[in-house]
């Protein structure tokens, strides 16, 4: 059976007293599903996090990192920092990096090789733009997305990417994908990577969802076969709404 993940990426909300604040209202509320847990805090509030949360089993990434392991990188953070600090998993790709800091395929490449090369696990967020939808372009542009970025990567480094599609139109708009066009693209990203690869492999990798996913919607995204847990932007801010999709499983 694949690993299920709920994740809650923070972006840039919460100072170290809203993070420390939020951990224990997360520490609070019992988890009733068999979903891993991660949540991504801005950088300056990792190592608070990380220690914070060590002897549960909530795992802490980061949002994202530089390519290079050092140098003069002006404020930029690598993947040996990350790791200082008890950081073992990275979000890579995020929409919000593609669209504000001109984040694409080549660069994110690197960036997964570098997370790798540091035995860290990478969140690889991919996804349309309405306009590609529009266009019925979607599936070609998922399929670029995912293989400039991973295809160079041999089998045995699939163990430690996990997948998370968020089409740009459902984030943070309150509107999500239905759950069956969730699934489909799901299914289409499976059997994209079967062929590059194989079924075993593809069966084996974990795709998250991501887009306004909220506790009144996850029970039924969750529920599709190909949809193995989310990335949650907004409601990952009140522990309640976090769980509550955690236990959406
Ligand atoms: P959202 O964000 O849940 O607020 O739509 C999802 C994301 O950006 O990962």
């Amino acid at each position: 059976m694949r690993k299920h993940i709920v994740a809650g990426n923070w972006k840039m909300n919460t100072d170290l007293a809203e993070t420390q604040e939020l951990i224990d209202g997360l520490k609070k509320i019992n988890k009733t599903s068999d979903a891993e847990v991660i949540i991504a805090p801005p950088f300056t509030n990792l190592y608070t996090a990380f220690e914070s949360l060590k002897d549960t089993d909530i795992e802490v990434a980061a949002q994202n990192m530089h390519q290079s392991s050092s140098g003069a990188f002006t404020g930029e953070i690598s993947a040996s920092m990350l790791k200082g600090v008890g950081i073992k998993t990275v979000i890579l790709g995020h929409s919000e990096r593609r669209a504000y800091f001109g984040e694409k395929e080549d660069l994110l490449a690197e960036k997964v090789n570098a997370a790798l090369e540091n035995s860290m696990k990478v969140i690889y967020c991919f996804g349309e733009e309405l306009k590609d939808r529009n266009f019925g372009e979607h599936f070609e542009v998922v399929n670029k997305q995912i293989s400039q970025a991973l295809f160079h990567l041999d089998a045995d480094a699939w163990k430690h990417i996990v997948l998370a599609y968020e089409p740009v139109w459902a984030i943070g708009t309150g509107e999500t994908a239905s759950p069956d066009q969730a699934q489909e693209m799901h299914a289409f990203i499976r059997k994209t990577i079967a062929e590059e690869y194989s079924k075993e492999l593809a069966d084996s990798i974990t795709i998250l969802y991501g887009g306004s996913v909220k506790p009144n919607n996850a029970e039924e995204i969750f529920s599709k076969p190909d949809v193995d847990g989310g990335l949650i932007g907004g409601a990952s801010l009140k522990a309640e709404d976090f769980m509550a999709i955690v236990n959406a499983f």
